[in-house]
């Protein structure tokens, strides 16, 4: 145990799956997401005389593992972590032996929605990891990092009692104040920012990368996990956040960057106040978000729109209001519709984030959906598989509602793992690339994408270098669709 440097650690955001599928995976190339919550993690640390560094697997597969076992060798780290969703929890399991085989001695510790959501149970089954960070990380991990021996008192720690029994500590109750947070070390990712990219045709200039400005969201929608913030809340001033865009300007050359935040809107005060900011000394930066439909309106957006915002999200999830109304609160698909023509009218773009096989969903579901989708002026889409995540008000009855194959390497929304009752795995594929195909079709998408040539070359670039990948996935898919 002396021989490790008790002040360090090694953060590793996992890939996921099998190094060998990763050059094929279509979607790495069309969007790769700088782990911002490591990145969160390691600047506190760094902050309070910790040594911190990270490892993501995700952005670079196929020399991550040497690169982890050379770090431990190296630098001989006491501690090392992992961020999991829940489809790369089990990377992270193996990933946490490797460290143990080249280094015995080391602590293990692994966070993020899937562990947030299952805690103790979860290091009962997989004791690669000596404890599991519950809710939010910087705070948990320097007091663990500081002081081990007090492991059973600090708030949000699922660990091994001295009877060797797995316990929680219980839940960090305050939420750390988000203006008290540094930026982010984007310097300790690799290559930042061009190693990352936003999907394409998602942005007008590179380079680009997302920012989270808040964090949890006050509304309790059946299939969203929010085990790590749970009800909370709370987000950075608008002074602050003016000051980390000056940053990512300043420091990397950033000029757009994708609001990640689930609400960004929800407080009307800070969208005023940061894009009064934003008018009055411009950064020539641009800049996407996600809102819900009632927390926009039209003097707010001609605002945004001064200020740079290029285009906005709405998660519509369904067309049908009836299934809708079953899944979340306040559902208006006339208000969503005349909501997302008012962002037109103002001159941003649309993206629509429908979601397809919720319990209750049906084939006539899909098309109500399908349907709703070519009355609105949408310009991007984006169509999820519905994927039951423990932590979700919907996972603890999901059996209930069809059937559904927990095998959580495969639960990354690119599959369906649940089947609505009444559906099955190849009526549910072929309505989803019936939803594709109902977007693609329409004119007016043919022409936006025209026009992109002019409003983000950059993403023609990329669509043209990857286009044999793209080509065979959608032969791949179609094929698959035929059978
Ligand atoms: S789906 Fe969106 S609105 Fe609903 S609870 Fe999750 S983050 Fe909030």
């Amino acid at each position: 145990m002396k021989h490790l440097d008790q002040q360090r650690v090694l953060l590793v955001h996992p890939l996921g799956y099998q190094t060998s599928a990763a050059k094929a995976d279509i979607a790495r190339k069309a969007n790769l997401m700088p782990p911002l919550g490591l990145a969160s993690i390691a600047a506190y640390l760094e902050e309070r005389s910790k040594k911190a560094d990270i490892i993501d697997c995700f952005a670079f597969p196929m020399t991550a593992e040497r690169r982890l076992k050379t770090y431990l060798e190296l630098l001989k780290p006491a501690w090392i972590g992992f961020s999991c969703t829940t489809s790369s929890f089990l990377d992270g399991v193996r990933l946490a032996a490797l460290a143990k085989e080249v280094l015995p001695d080391i602590r293990t510790f692994c966070g993020g929605p899937h562990v947030s959501a299952l805690r103790e149970k979860l290091l009962v089954d997989y004791p690669e990891f000596d404890y599991l960070v519950v809710g939010e990380g910087e705070e948990t991990l320097f007091q663990l990092m500081d002081k081990p021996e007090n492991g059973p008192t600090i708030p949000g720690l699922s660990f091994w009692n001295a009877a060797g029994k797995a316990e929680f500590s219980g839940f960090r109750e305050i939420g750390i104040e988000l203006d008290s947070l540094p930026f982010p070390a984007y310097e300790k990712l690799t290559g930042f920012p061009k190693t990352y990219r936003l999907p394409i045709f998602n942005y007008p200039k590179a380079p680009n990368t997302s920012c989270i400005s808040s964090r949890g969201c006050p509304y309790s929608c059946s299939y969203c996990d929010r085990s790590v913030f749970r009800r909370t809340f709370r987000y950075n001033s608008a002074a602050y956040l003016y000051r980390h865009l000056e940053y990512l300007k300043n420091r990397f050359g950033i000029r757009h960057v994708n609001f990640y935040d689930d609400q960004f809107t929800f407080n009307r005060e800070r969208v005023t106040e940061l894009c009064q900011l934003l008018q009055a000394r411009p950064l020539d930066m641009t800049f996407n978000c996600a809102v819900r439909a009632e927390h926009v309106d039209g003097a707010m957006l001609e605002m945004m729109k001064k200020a740079g915002c290029w285009m906005i999200s709405l998660g519509i999830e369904s067309g049908d209001a009836e299934l809708l109304s079953r899944h979340r609160q306040k559902v208006d698909l006339d208000f969503m519709a005349e909501q997302i023509h008012l962002i037109k009218k103002t001159g941003i773009r649309v993206k629509g984030l429908f979601m397809v096989g919720l319990p209750g969903e049906t084939t006539e579901s899909v098309k109500l959906s399908i349907n709703y989708l070519k009355s609105l002026p949408i310009d991007e889409l984006n169509v999820a598989k519905f994927t039951p995540f423990p932590g979700s008000p919907l996972y603890e009855n999901i059996h209930s509602f069809g059937s559904f194959n927990e095998e959580w390497e495969k639960m990354d929304c690119m599959s369906f793992q649940f089947i609505p009752e009444g559906l099955t795995n190849e009526k549910l594929e072929k309505l989803f690339l019936e939803f594709y195909q109902a977007h693609f079709k329409r004119p007016r998408t043919l022409l936006n994408y025209i026009t992109m040539l002019k409003h983000s070359p950059d993403s023609w670039l990329r669509f043209i270098a990857n286009l044999s990948s793209f080509l065979r996935f959608a032969r791949h898919s179609d094929s698959r669709m035929l059978k």
